[in-house]
């Protein structure tokens, strides 16, 4: 029987390659922008006709190449960016696998002119199907210019696979998008059939990001940004209220280079629960940067998918990096207050809120675990500084008892800052309770609402932390202990924490193997009933067993304030109401409650008067 094994020619093997690295015009678009970006240019220009189907091509002002590695770039594996295994984990340039020409030359009609700073001339290829037809030198401008004509004339069925002119060219625009959002000091334009859709001048991110996505996003940006030793991410994220009920505008960069991510856009969207409804999409644009070494690059450069060594830390780390952007956010409207500019660069004011700002991302316990390194100088347990300065933004030099004071009344301190936020003390009112679940209270620049529950379980929290690292709490013997009987896990989840109880005010011994005797509770709390209060905690504790990475006192803590806050519901009277407000303000992160949801939004005056369409 006669051998039935040919190896096919090149040409058809390199055809049947190239469909794995340019599937659509969009494809050649990424591959001859990232060669530009590769090779240092400044300013790149991306001309299309027919969506791609005639024409893409890419001028830029890089290096440029040399005769022979003109020629030698349309080799397959022809790279200059790694030499050796090792390097490919290092890699920082876009490509890496010298593919991409290759494939491009495979399945259309290549003209590439390139000159290199220094020579006189430049050389001009043209290719078809993968066969050089000429080479000569030419005049031409520095840098190098790559057409990709008639893609896919040698293989009509896969030019027949095209989708529609349009379809095609919105996946041009969306990695023209992607490629123009990682490069913002670079200048991008797009031609598309002789029409300018696109002139990114070189700029800072956000400028980039509102010329591409749209000028309303101007004010409407959170600015993102957490550095670890292990990873930083930085970028923006869109205000809760520019959130749309299409998905679109995310983006995710890792290490510069787009990718999608379910996993991490889920990351994206938990930290923005509750904040907008359940079928819309906030905006994002994110680049996240670590080791290289930590990231698989093996997994295939076109399908945007990525992996990395540890996923859970990554996730973590997004969350807690937007939730702490967006909780800033929430704050700064109720600190805005109508000073001179020059005061407010006084260090009494800037400095609570840039505790604060360190207080937030250190009290993150996922961040913790990353950032070691920073912890000593973040957390500055003695300081009760904030309530001083919480005190003075709301305007009233002390409360509650200054109810009867008279305007006039000068303060302790009198200093010019001073004097401005008596002014504001003036606008003191009861705070009132909303629904049985906020209360609202008047702030010299509005007013917020606060959300009765989550506040209460960040005074909680703090409270708890405080005596865990310091000084137990207090605790309230009762009249008659009762005895506890638990199923086998949760006597054991018990027992574990113990010695945290104890700290916590539980008053708890075991008796038997399973059963616990309950002397006596946190003094701060009344439960008239210890059994529920336990076993509400041991609820919540499990709950809180999915979080990721939050360690098992971190987990105790948050379960005892859940647990113990007050519930909405509860009706509170001026003073319970006013308690909350001081301690909450007193505490080092008040914006937040521990699980990250606000404690309080701040509506402020200005908007309040656009809104009713005041003096317009
Ligand atoms: P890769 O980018 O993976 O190295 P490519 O096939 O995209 O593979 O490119 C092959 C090589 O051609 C590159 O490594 C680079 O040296 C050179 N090259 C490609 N495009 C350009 C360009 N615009 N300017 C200068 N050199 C280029
Ligand atoms: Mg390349």
């Amino acid at each position: 029987m006669a051998d039935i094994i040919n190896l096919l020619p090149d040409n058809l093997a390199n055809q049947i390659a190239a469909g794995e690295v340019i599937q659509r015009p969009a494809s050649a678009v990424k591959e001859l922008l990232e060669n530009a970006v590769d090779a240092g240019a400044t300013e790149i220009q991306l001309f299309i006709k027919d969506a791609g189907k005639e024409l893409v091509q890419v001028i830029d002002n890089g290096s440029g190449m040399s005769d022979t590695d003109a020629r030698m770039c349309f080799e397959r594996h022809a790279t200059s960016k790694i030499r050796s295994i090792d390097d490919l984990f290092h890699i920082r340039t876009m490509g890496f696998r010298g593919e991409a020409l290759a494939s491009i030359a495979a399945v259309s009609q290549v003209e590439l002119k390139t000159r290199r700073d220094g020579d006189e001339l430049g050389s001009f290829i043209e290719i078809d199907n993968s066969v050089i037809k000429k080479q000569e030198p030419c005049q031409t401008a520095l840098g190098t210019s790559i057409a990709m004509k008639n893609l896919f004339f040698n293989v009509p069925a896969r030019r027949n696979f095209l989708k529609s002119n349009a379809a095609e060219m919105r996946h041009i625009v969306d990695e023209f998008i992607r490629v123009a959002l990682a490069f913002p000091h670079l200048q991008f334009s797009l031609n598309s059939n002789g029409q300018q859709m696109f002139h990114l001048e070189k700029g800072s991110l956000k400028q980039r990001v509102v010329n591409i996505l749209g000028q309303h996003y101007n004010s409407k940006l959170v600015t993102v940004k957490e550095t670890t030793d292990y990873m930083n991410i930085h970028g923006f994220v869109g205000k809760p209220e520019t959130s749309k009920k299409t998905r679109g505008d995310q983006f995710f960069f890792v290490n510069n280079r787009f990718i999608k991510s379910s996993y991490l856009n889920h990351a994206v969207m938990n930290a923005f629960s509750e904040m907008i409804p359940t079928d819309s999409y906030p905006l994002y644009v994110l680049f996240i940067d670590l080791d290289p070494a930590h990231v698989d690059i093996n997994v295939h450069p076109t399908k945007q998918e990525i992996k990395f060594d540890d996923e859970r830390i990554l996730y973590a780390f997004v969350q807690s990096a937007i939730k702490h952007a967006l909780a800033q956010f929430s704050v700064t409207p109720a600190l805005d207050f109508d000073l001179d500019p020059g005061i407010q660069q006084l260090d009494a004011l800037t400095q609570p809120f840039t505790e604060q700002k360190k207080n937030q991302s250190a009290n993150t316990s996922i961040y913790k675990t990353f950032t070691h390194a920073n912890q000593a100088h973040v957390i500055d347990k003695s300081s009760n500084s904030n309530l001083l300065h919480w005190k003075e933004l709301y305007g009233e030099p002390s409360r509650p008892d200054n109810d009867n004071v008279p305007p006039e009344t000068p303060l302790s301190t009198a200093s010019l800052i001073d004097e401005r936020w008596q002014e504001a003390a003036t606008d003191h009112k009861v705070p009132v309770q909303v629904h049985q679940q906020f209360i609202l209270s008047q702030i010299k620049s509005g007013f917020i609402l606060i959300d009765q529950r989550a506040a209460h379980e960040r005074i909680l929290y703090e409270r708890y932390q405080k005596a865990l690292a310091e000084k137990p709490m207090a605790t309230q013997q009762s009249l008659f202990p009762q005895t506890l009987e638990l199923l086998p896990a949760d006597a054991l989840i018990i027992s574990e924490m113990l010695p945290d109880l104890q700290a916590l005010g539980y008053d708890l011994e075991p008796f038997g193997q399973h059963t616990f005797v309950v002397r006596g509770t946190p003094a701060d709390i009344q439960t008239g009933n210890e059994q529920a209060s336990i076993e509400g905690l041991l609820e919540q504790f499990k709950h809180y067993s999915n979080e990721l990475k939050l360690n098992r006192r971190e987990r105790l803590v948050r379960s005892i304030a859940r647990n113990n806050a007050i519930p909405p519901g509860k009706v509170l009277g001026t003073r319970e109401m006013q308690n909350i407000i001081d301690e909450l303000f007193a505490c080092s992160t008040p914006n937040v409650s521990p699980g990250g949801r606000f404690t309080f939004i701040s509506f402020k005056l200005n908007d309040l008067e656009k809104m009713f369409e005041r003096g317009m």
